[in-house]
């Protein structure tokens, strides 16, 4: 097998430079990929910056890969050379504990993330464990498939796990990267879509991407017209707020599910 090319950062924060590493013999589970689009995550950022403590120079970022298979080790069956693929954040994982059994291998001991601990996307080739690589359907373009594969699945999932349908009322909080794409999906699963934004210039643009409503986080006046009225909030953001108030925007029984991270830890008095 060739070397692997791609860009590293080879010190915390530093510039992308070329880089080269020899991916050695592809295992009988792994397939290679050749890479023709990646998107970039926000965790890539934090991973050059060494933002979580884990990150080991050099590194290669990139986990929203999409390409087509150049290689297969002996014993996958699930893909073929030249199929178009892609691969996100997980990259492995051990296969058989009571976790990987019951589908929930993000939550694996051995999980091992695609540019965690080895080298990602930002690069002509990567590899994955075949159970970790997806077909991408030939309806979704290439660069629109690639953010699915992070910011797309850390919005849908809750979604999903949370049953949102056509009679639940779905509150998106931040119009970023996440956001944008967790409006989409809230309005495909039928619901209807309120947008939070501190910044009043995004309400065209929530409208745009489908929400049926536009509450600006600076007005506490449009706060307080939807207090107890949402079923399920999910906070894309990682800023501080005061998450009483949303807490007081929901339904009895309803959710506030977190996929942006916050600097400071989330405190709620308990009687809310
Ligand atoms: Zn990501
Ligand atoms: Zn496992």
């Amino acid at each position: 097998m060739s070397q692997i090319q791609g860009l590293a950062a080879h010190a915390a924060g530093a510039e992308l430079l070329p880089f080269r590493y020899d991916p050695g013999k592809l295992t009988s589970q792994e397939v290679e990929i050749s890479i023709s689009h990646c998107g970039v995550c926000h965790s890539d950022l934090h991973l050059i910056a060494n933002d979580w403590g884990i990150s080991q120079y050099p590194f290669i970022p990139g986990h929203e890969v999409v390409g087509a298979v150049t290689a297969v080790g002996a014993d996958v069956k699930s893909l073929v050379v030249g199929q178009r693929v892609g691969l996100g954040w997980q990259s492995n994982s051990c296969g058989v504990c009571e976790w990987c059994t019951q589908g929930m291998e993000n939550l694996c001991p051995s999980a091992e993330g695609t540019c965690v601990h080895r080298h990602g996307g930002y690069a002509d080739k990567v590899r994955a464990n075949a159970r970790f690589v997806i077909p991408i359907p030939d309806a979704l373009d290439s660069e629109h498939a690639a953010p699915l594969l992070c910011a797309g699945i850390t919005v849908y999932n809750p979604m999903r796990t949370h049953g949102i349908n056509p009679s639940s009322r779905v509150g998106i909080v931040g119009i970023g990267g996440l956001g944008h794409l967790a409006i989409q999906f809230a309005r495909v699963f039928g619901a209807e879509v309120t947008a939070f934004s501190t910044s009043a210039a995004k309400e065209k643009e929530a409208r745009e991407l489908g929400a049926h409503n536009f509450i600006n986080t600076r007005e506490s006046k449009a706060m307080k017209e939807v207090a107890g009225s949402m079923d399920f909030i999910l906070s894309t953001i990682n800023a501080d707020q005061d998450w009483s108030v949303y807490i007081q925007t929901l339904r009895p029984t309803g959710t506030l599910c977190f996929v942006g991270v916050p600097p400071s830890p989330v405190s709620l008095h308990a009687s809310l």
